[in-house]
């Protein structure tokens, strides 16, 4: 990796946090993570795929910024995704670090990413819920062993954040949150003395944080997605710092952006089910597969799927069976 690169990965965004930027190899090519500088050593918070590049960009911010291994004290997951999860296990063994989640990410990604003999019949109850033949099974097991072997070895030991606890983190005080609809049990921090906020994927500037309806989800995760934006509006944010993209700094303005997204969104994927559509089929007319990978065809699914269970739930779609899938229609 050429150094001026590496250089310009690692920036302080604001008093003792350094923003980590390091390469994906999907579509959405990156991820921030960050390292956060207290008396007694650092706290890495989120922490990349278990992949050689990733691994390299952390070497590489700890060189820049004279970081011993036993130096890193904490490692701090927002949520269970493969890009902020994936190298947490391996950084603590190398580290000796203490690895912390919220007590539904935990468990959702011990289902998710550890052997699961039951995962196979998962895939095909969810291949139901969402209109696809069985056939795609091998696909999305294909998919996910793929993203499984980037999040090996999971992290031991883990200590449990609670929302509604408070920690020390980068010597001041943050509140945490919980900040669902991403993913389920996804964890905030704000700290309300400097209005700065560390928002995981909740919140991205460019571009619109997937709202899926996955096997490990609860019921209607945008409605609570979208529950959680309104009651963030009244937060007051200077400074938000992302997972993804460039940092936020009109609060307000970009979760008005993102409500209103959803609410458009909304009405073309009614549009598209009204006469009768699975999650599949309503997928097509929401998005364009032309350039989607089968990662991102996943993800365009499960999104189709959380609006349409928006809308049964709001009582404007109704729920029924066709051919054997999952299916809705107008009300
Ligand atoms: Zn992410």
């Amino acid at each position: 990796m050429p150094i001026a690169l590496v250089e310009s990965a690692c920036q302080e965004v604001a008093a003792a946090i350094y923003r980590v930027r390091l390469p994906l190899p999907f579509a959405l090519n990156h991820v921030n993570c960050y390292l956060l500088r207290d008396r007694d050593g650092w706290t890495i918070l989120d922490a990349g795929l278990n992949r050689a590049e990733i691994y390299a960009g952390w070497q590489a911010a700890f060189a820049e910024l004279g970081i011993a291994p036993s130096a890193i004290r904490r490692i701090i997951v927002t949520h269970m995704h493969p890009d902020h999860i994936g190298l947490a296990g391996r950084l603590q063994q190398e580290t000796g670090a203490a690895v912390f989640l919220s007590p539904l990410e935990w468990e959702i990604a011990q289902a998710t990413w550890a052997p699961n003999p039951q995962r196979a019949a998962i895939v095909t109850a969810y291949l139901r819920r969402v209109g696809a033949p069985a056939a795609v099974g091998a696909i999305v097991e294909e998919q996910e062993e793929k993203l499984r072997r980037m999040t090996q070895p999971l992290p031991v030991d883990v200590h449990l954040l609670r929302p509604g606890d408070s920690i020390t983190l980068a010597e001041r005080q943050w509140n945490i949150l919980h900040a669902p609809g991403h993913a389920e049990g996804q964890i905030i921090f704000y700290a309300p003395a400097d209005r700065l906020l560390l928002c995981g994927d909740h919140v991205l500037q460019r571009i619109t944080p997937n709202i899926g309806y996955w096997p490990s989800s609860q019921p209607d995760p945008l409605g609570r997605y979208l529950a959680s934006l309104r009651a963030l509006l009244a937060l007051d944010v200077a400074l938000a710092l992302p997972g993804h993209h460039g940092a936020i700094t009109d609060w307000q303005g970009r979760l008005h952006e993102l409500l209103a997204h959803h609410d458009a969104r909304l009405e073309v994927a009614f549009t598209a089910a009204a006469a009768g559509a699975t999650a599949l089929e309503a997928s097509y007319h929401i998005f364009n597969f032309d350039r989607f990978s089968p990662h991102e065809v996943r993800f365009a699914v499960a999104e189709a799927l959380a609006h349409l269970e928006y809308l049964a739930a709001a009582g404007r779609l109704i729920r029924y069976e066709k051919d054997g899938f999952a299916a809705y229609r107008a009300a």
